[in-house]
């Protein structure tokens, strides 16, 4: 069958609007109709080939939709069901095997192969060139794609499907390493580096924990306000101020309990890390090229008993975390929608644009 998708051809250039031919979804997969997939700064990224997914390809990972079809052996879903499209995994490795999909032995295959584990790609263009498809399992930038089972998770068709492509990687990433991670003690202090889509969520499930202090770093004074708006109790533009003096006055010098930094940046994570108070953790999120490094004080900071972890896919597991964060929405404690701003396929540069300008926290593509 004919989908419409948004393509990227070469490193650094545009989306183009092109019709594929999309073939019959495999015994594993599911056909899904997408009505919304949110913008990440991974597809930004992958765009600019620090990750190497071959093009061109269909990107887009946080779809959400309804199921159009089934392959012979899915069980999870049926046709109709409303669905979110996840990170894949393969269900098999022994970190799988340990209900840590998020760290799958196989996670650059499944997620950044751009091709199904026998090699071969859903999409073809109009010359009958391949086109990479399975985006981490799913390939979102499409009306209609093959999603690996893996991928899919079903939603409660009460709420709507407009709101929920973004708690596909982001907002699952953000929530998910403060609640599934770092769980922070009631009434302890965090703080988090980077208030975009990731650090946003991050900042709410902050609230959600109890935490006593939240303090939100960004160098963007809206997405500042906006985290005030979600749960912050301090903020801070690092541009503007001092970071780790601000951070020692808020915390009545004893330091943070926890970091969640989401802007890869090694300055600000040697900041994390002095920020720290005893048995602190900074948890780092934000996504940096190979062979960025990062040095840290080990003198004197031995004593302090801290850790650095690195966290992916807020350590959930998709089909688990993502009903959770729904249940929270529904009480009213997760505000997602506050941060998103709608676009059409063919708008789908304006929402990059304006994701990496600061404008919009979370664009998302309304098909
Ligand atoms: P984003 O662009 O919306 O957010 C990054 C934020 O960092 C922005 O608000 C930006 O203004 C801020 N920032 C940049 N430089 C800063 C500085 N010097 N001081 C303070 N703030 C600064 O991106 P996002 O979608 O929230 O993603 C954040 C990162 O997380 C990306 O690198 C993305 O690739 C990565 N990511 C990782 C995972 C994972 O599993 N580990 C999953 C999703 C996304």
């Amino acid at each position: 069958m004919q989908t419409t998708a948004a393509v990227v051809r070469e490193h650094g250039g545009p989306f183009t609007i092109e019709d594929l031919e999309l073939d019959a979804p495999r015994h594993n997969e599911v056909r899904v109709r997408l009505v919304a997939t949110g913008i990440c700064h991974t597809d930004a990224i992958v765009r600019e080939g620090v990750y190497p997914t071959p093009l061109p390809a269909v990107l887009g990972h946080e779809g959400a939709g309804v199921v159009e079809a089934i392959g012979d052996s899915v069980t999870s879903v049926k046709p109709g069901d409303h669905v979110v499209l996840a990170a894949a995994y393969c269900g098999h490795c022994a970190r799988c095997r340990r209900g840590q999909m998020a760290y799958c032995e196989n996670l650059l295959e499944a997620d950044f192969g751009g091709r199904r584990l026998d090699g071969t790609t859903a999409f073809t263009d109009a010359e009958g060139a391949v086109v990479s498809s399975h985006f981490f399992g799913q390939s979102a930038f499409a009306t209609y794609t093959n999603a690996v089972e893996e991928s899919v998770v079903r939603v409660d068709p009460d709420v709507p499907l407009e709101h929920l492509g973004p708690l596909g990687c982001g907002f699952n990433t953000g929530a998910g390493t403060v609640l599934n991670e770092l769980k922070p003690e009631v009434g302890s202090a965090l703080a988090v580096f980077g208030a975009g889509a990731v650090g946003s969520a991050a900042i709410m499930a902050a609230k959600v924990a109890d935490c006593a202090i939240i303090v939100a770093i960004d160098i963007h004074d809206s997405r500042l306000e906006l985290a005030r708006e979600l749960g912050a109790t301090h903020v801070i533009n690092s541009r503007a101020e001092d970071v780790a003096a601000r951070l020692s006055e808020i915390t009545g010098g004893s330091g943070l309990d926890n970091v969640v930094d989401t802007t890869g940046r090694p300055e600000l994570l040697r900041q994390a890390a002095e920020s720290l108070g005893i048995r602190g953790t900074v948890a780092l999120v934000g996504a940096a090229r190979a062979g960025t490094d990062v040095s840290f004080e080990i003198g004197s900071s031995l004593v302090k008993g801290w850790t650095f972890k690195t966290v992916v896919q807020g350590s959930s597991v998709p089909q688990v975390f993502i009903p959770q964060l729904i249940q929270l929405w529904k009480d009213g404690r997760f505000p997602m929608e506050k941060l998103m701003k709608d676009y059409s396929l063919s708008q789908i540069n304006d929402g990059f644009a304006d994701s990496a300008s600061g404008a919009v926290v979370k664009p998302v593509i309304l098909f």
